[in-house]
């Protein structure tokens, strides 16, 4: 098989193991042309945690595929809100009112309304990044009178434990604020996501291979 037989069968097994959620493909650390190859096997969703690595890639790629939807799946710094909100269609790691103020001021400033969601530090480790579990309704309420509308939540759930209670928990949580969006999953673990309530999965390695070096 070719490099890009390769990655469409392993974008149709993540497809169909992911049963009805969406598949974020998440394609950080890897070149512009490895993304093309998902591209023309029909994935539009992609996921990216670097600002500047997305913007030195996506825009180009947008002007042959429009309907790209791009994610930002990791920290995002006030100083990069701007650039954020011109780049993503989503961001999933709205995680403190210092960035929902330079959100909602990026927005003012460029007329972009990207989605957004709440990252949740859904196992309450201290070194993690991510809105507690039970300060979610106070940071909705926040975001709510920033103008910065949320649409789901995200979480990285603690690591070497069964993910399961941390999942569910996530998914009670969106029903529990009317969240339709519940992302969360990777490529160990995706499946497990799903079968805990997921509506989208974010799998990197499954798809493009493993990373050079560890990011
Ligand atoms: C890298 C990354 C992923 C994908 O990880 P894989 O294990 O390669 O599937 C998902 N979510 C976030 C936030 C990431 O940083």
């Amino acid at each position: 098989m070719t490099i890009a037989d390769n990655l469409a069968a392993n974008l149709a097994d993540v497809k169909a193991r992911a049963g009805g959620a969406a598949v974020i493909a998440v394609s950080k650390t890897h070149g512009a042309a490895a993304v093309r190859e998902a591209l023309a096997a029909g994935q539009r969703m992609f996921g990216e945690n670097r600002v500047q690595e997305a913007a030195a890639k996506f825009p180009a790629l947008r002007r042959d595929y429009p309907d790209i939807e791009l994610h930002l799946i990791g920290p995002l710094q006030t100083n990069k809100a701007r650039d954020a909100v011109g780049l993503f269609d989503v961001i999933q790691t709205v995680d403190r009112e210092h960035l929902v103020d330079a959100l909602a001021a990026a927005m003012a400033k460029t007329g972009r309304r990207p989605r957004f969601y709440v990252e949740v530090n859904i196992g309450a480790e201290p070194q993690k990044a991510g809105v507690a579990p039970t300060a979610v309704g106070a940071f909705l309420d926040y975001c709510r009178a920033a103008g910065v509308a949320i649409s789901g939540l995200m979480c990285i759930p603690p690591q070497g434990v069964d993910p399961r209670p941390f999942f569910t928990r996530m998914r009670d949580l969106a029903a529990q604020y009317d969240l339709p969006h519940v992302s969360m999953g990777m490529s160990g673990d995706f499946e497990i996501a799903v079968a805990c309530g997921a509506t989208e999965v974010r799998v990197g390695t499954a798809i493009f291979g493993a990373r050079a070096g560890a990011a």
